[in-house]
């Protein structure tokens, strides 16, 4: 019979690697299954706020991944009527790095320190007897403890009673091109009514363009993809900043899919299992915080998880520190995040992008909350609105 590991995490994202390598390095028995192929290509804006950056450095995992990355200063903010805005990060820079290459090497990093990874492989069927059973291809992965790194669609959810909210109507599309004239050391985010578009370069000379758009947007772009000199550009007509600069530019990839768009609701942990990433909670990909999340969410379950093993309690009430992280971590960031997502879809965006042109303190300081560099109250504050509406009135 197959040794008990002590974890077994299904999932090789982020989330899942860095949960295996920081188990793995406090020597904890640890299993990792992802049914791709690694190194795998993602659909994602690709990328990593300084949040995450850092993080990636403390693991000493940044070394390897920067050379095949472009270092961001911060991110170009383009307004629904073409307005640009340069907002730097406030601290460390970000960086752009296809997930081909974050998530393969934050993998073999768990595998040096021990962890099993075995990928492909899908986890089929996940019960509980005494143990965590996770019935795959290749028989019975049995562990003490289960962690949920399966992503937007997590299986293991379920096992913690989470529930799915009724179908949301956002979609993605994106695809890697080449030939895009580009920014250097600034990542772009094109914002439309409804809609927004982010756009990552990289050394190579590849740029990765990816769109959240509602339904409603996603059958006529998609009609017109192989009509399309360049699939995306219907898609593209509705950024007024980025789709003249497809002149030249050709594709270096397929034209990817992903929907609908949404987030679980409900507890993080259980009964000697825990969900880490994606599978916890989505962040809007507006953010670009999704991967931050999950590289620090990762460590996070790890210190939780060995704390209990250390107690010898793995019980849903000795992970209630991981559940805390959670609910802080997120909780700032709500009231934000639906001002970001609101912003867009009213007059008050153009104001709003020439106040920043202005001044670009201020987009430096939203930036920073919006990276989760800084609480919302740094914008979400009588001192801030002022600045804002002064420098708006000044700019008529
Ligand atoms: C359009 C879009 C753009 C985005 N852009 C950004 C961005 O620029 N920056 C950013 O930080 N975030 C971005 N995000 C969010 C980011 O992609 C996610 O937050 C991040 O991938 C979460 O990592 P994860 O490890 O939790 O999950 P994932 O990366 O989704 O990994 C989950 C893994 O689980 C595996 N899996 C699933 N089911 C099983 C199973 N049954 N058996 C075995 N394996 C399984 C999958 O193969 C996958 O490898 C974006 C998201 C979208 C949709």
């Amino acid at each position: 019979m197959a040794p008990v590991a002590d974890v077994a995490i299904i999932g090789g994202g982020p989330a899942g690697g860095i949960t295996a390598l920081a188990l793995a390095r406090r020597g904890l028995a640890v299993v990792l299954l992802d049914r791709a192929r690694f190194p795998r290509e993602k659909l994602c804006g690709d990328f990593v706020h300084p949040l995450g950056v850092d993080a990636l450095r403390r693991l000493d995992l940044l070394a390897e991944i920067a050379p095949h990355g472009q270092s961001l200063a911060g991110m170009l903010i383009v307004s629904p009527q073409g307005r640009e805005v340069f907002a730097r990060f406030p601290g460390g820079p970000g960086l752009s790095v296809s997930r081909a290459v974050l998530d393969d090497v934050i993998l073999r990093a768990a595998a040096r320190a021990g962890a099993d990874v075995r990928a492909p492989l899908a986890a089929q069927h996940i019960a509980r007897q005494r143990r965590w059973q996770i019935r795959t291809e290749a028989g019975m992965v049995e562990a003490r403890f289960l962690v949920g790194a399966d992503g937007l669609r997590s299986r293991v959810a379920g096992a913690v009673g989470r529930r799915r909210p009724p179908r949301a109507d956002w979609f993605a599309v994106g695809m890697y091109i080449r030939g895009l004239p580009r920014h250097p050391g600034f990542g772009e985010m094109h914002l439309a009514a409804g809609s927004y578009c982010g756009v990552s370069s990289f050394p190579d000379g590849r740029a990765n363009v990816t769109m959240v758009l509602p339904r409603a947007w996603l059958r006529p772009g998609l009609a017109r993809r192989r009509s399309d000199p360049l699939p995306l550009a219907t898609f593209l007509a509705h950024f007024p900043r980025l789709h003249p600069r497809l002149g030249a530019a050709s594709a270096r990839g397929p034209l990817r899919a992903t929907g609908p768009l949404f987030a679980h609701q409900g507890p993080v942990a259980g009964d000697g299992v825990l969900l880490v990433g994606d599978a916890a909670a989505t962040t809007d990909p507006l953010t670009g915080l999704g991967v931050s999340f999950a590289v620090t969410g990762g460590l996070a379950a790890a210190d939780a998880i060995a704390q209990a093993f250390a107690r010898r309690d793995l019980s849903a009430p000795a992970l209630a520190v991981y559940a805390r992280w959670h609910r802080d971590r997120l909780g700032g960031l709500r009231a934000i995040l639906h001002l970001a997502s609101w912003l867009p879809r009213t007059r008050l965006i153009e104001p709003l992008a020439r106040a920043w042109q202005r001044d670009p303190a201020l987009a430096a300081r939203f930036l920073g909350v919006l990276a989760d560099a800084a609480p919302a109250r740094e914008v979400l504050n009588p001192h801030y609105i002022a600045r804002v509406l002064r420098s708006c009135i000044s700019s008529r």
